[in-house]
């Protein structure tokens, strides 16, 4: 599995000011980039001031013309651009939120959130890992009031900071809910608004540790068919509440995005392969010279054709083919010269023969066809007509050549051996009859 390092989430786009600049530069900064935080660099050191640091300085009444350095600003973990995401974890558990991404000379490149690191973490390593009370620092909209809050009041609220649930708290513990299904029951029925919402409320609330994974959290929340965990600590004190929604979007979202590049990444590499591997077949069944089909893929294409003519019950025949005299051509015009004539010879055997013939160099200067649908009789024809048009066709160099043929039928039961095998002693005997001549296996039982 494809893990993205540190650096791949890391966001780039910073506002940074120096530990000596001052408040009010770093304010500047941020406005300009409209960001809600700037890293106050110092050497190799990094803090952090947000906005929210900001309203606490000018609730204290510090002056904003102070030095960035008399603050008591938070230090920033740091971490290398090159760590993977796993690396990361180890921070999790910790009370950071930010963490500044650092290039190999330890200068700055880029931060990383809480939530960036999370939600590119394998959902199943996160889910086990992590736990709510991890979650519940990402800080979550929730709304908690007491059981006497009047209900019409408690609605208005909810509608207009668009809460879709509220828990009802005493002494710190939840004692009930009011979901937004809750609102619809309530308005549905005319239920008395002006009620204390403890008239109202479901109750008792079911909870969840929040020492519990996300895993058992999403397991909670599926047996009880809830839409969210209302979470308590370890004294059943109310640490907050979890959507399914969010419990799934936070652990799959980015996720999700991830493993789409990984599929796209992988589909690619596997037409790369599907191609090479083409490319190695093509390579591994013809012949490098004449680009015809070579020996091991002529044995295939054998069985292949076998089987066609016994389910179709056609015919099936094939012809041997070798040139005269070959050695003279190389003896006389060199061994590149006779190479050509291969070629040549080659072409004039695809031009002459139909699409569904089977043209193999079997070696040397002999040729093998294999001719579907063809008895002795056509088989014979179209050798004919080969052997005409290779002694007419002018040849580069050396003039004319001639070839001797044989040919043979394949019966039911034949081997590919015994085949050839006919089709050879036909051969032999059209070089013994003063060559340039086709022979059949009938010829020799004459
Ligand atoms: P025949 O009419 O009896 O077939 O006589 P021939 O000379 O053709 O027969 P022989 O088998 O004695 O010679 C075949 C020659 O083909 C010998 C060999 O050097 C040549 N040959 C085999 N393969 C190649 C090749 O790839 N390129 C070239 N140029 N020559 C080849
Ligand atoms: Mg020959
Ligand atoms: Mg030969």
């Amino acid at each position: 599995m494809k893990f993205p390092s540190i650096g791949d989430i890391a966001t780039k786009d910073l506002a940074t000011v120096q530990i000596t600049d001052t408040i009010n530069k770093a304010i500047d900064v941020m406005l300009k980039h409209e960001h809600r935080n700037v890293i106050v660099v110092d050497n190799d050191k990094f803090f952090i001031l947000t906005v929210l640091d900001v309203l606490d300085i000018e609730s204290k009444t510090i002056c904003l013309d102070e030095k960035l350095s008399k603050l008591n600003l938070k230090e920033v973990s740091t971490i290398d651009k090159k760590r993977n995401i796993l690396d990361a974890l180890e921070y999790l558990n910790n009370d950071i939120e930010y963490i500044c991404v650092l290039n190999k000379d330890n200068s700055l490149y880029g931060i990383v959130t809480h939530t960036d690191i999370t939600s590119n973490i394998d959902p199943d390593t996160l889910m086990d890992n992590y736990t709510l009370q991890d979650f519940l620092k990402l800080g979550k909209r929730m709304k908690w009031v007491s059981k006497n809050e009047i209900t019409s009041i408690l609605l208005t609220d909810m509608i207009n900071n668009l809460f879709d649930n509220v828990v009802i708290v005493e002494d710190n513990k939840p004692i009930g809910i009011l979901t937004t299904k809750d609102v619809m029951r309530l308005i549905k029925h005319r239920e008395e608004l002006s009620l204390p919402i403890s008239a109202h409320m479901s109750s008792p609330v079911d909870t969840i540790i929040n020492t519990s994974s996300i895993k058992d959290a999403l397991v909670f929340v599926k047996e009880k068919h809830y839409k969210r965990v209302v979470v308590v600590n370890e004294n059943g004190d109310i640490a907050g509440v979890i959507s399914q929604k969010e419990l799934i979007s936070l652990t799959y979202a980015k996720w999700a995005i991830l493993m789409k590049e990984y599929q796209a990444e992988l589909s690619e590499i596997n037409n790369l392969l599907e191609n090479q591997n083409k490319e190695f077949e093509i390579k591994a069944s013809t012949d490098l010279l004449t680009g015809l089909y070579n020996r091991h893929k002529f044995s295939e294409l054998y069985l292949s054709s076998y089987k066609s003519m016994i389910q179709r019950h056609n015919d099936l025949s094939l012809l041997i083919m070798d040139i005269d005299h070959f050695k003279n051509v190389n003896d006389s015009f060199g061994h590149n010269t006779g190479d050509k004539v291969l070629v040549q010879v080659s072409h004039v055997l695809l031009k002459t023969l139909r699409n569904i013939d089977i043209v193999c160099r079997w070696g040397g200067e002999e040729f093998i066809v294999l001719l579907p649908t063809s008895s002795l009789e056509t088989a014979y024809k179209l050798a004919e007509k080969l052997r005409i048009n290779i002694e007419s066709v002018e040849l580069d160099v050396v003039g004319h050549i001639t070839c001797s043929f044989g040919v043979s039928q394949v019966v039911e039961g034949d081997e590919m051996v015994s085949v050839i095998n006919r089709a050879d002693n036909a051969l032999y005997l059209a070089k013994n009859s003063g060559r340039n001549c086709v022979k059949t296996e009938n010829d020799l039982t004459d």
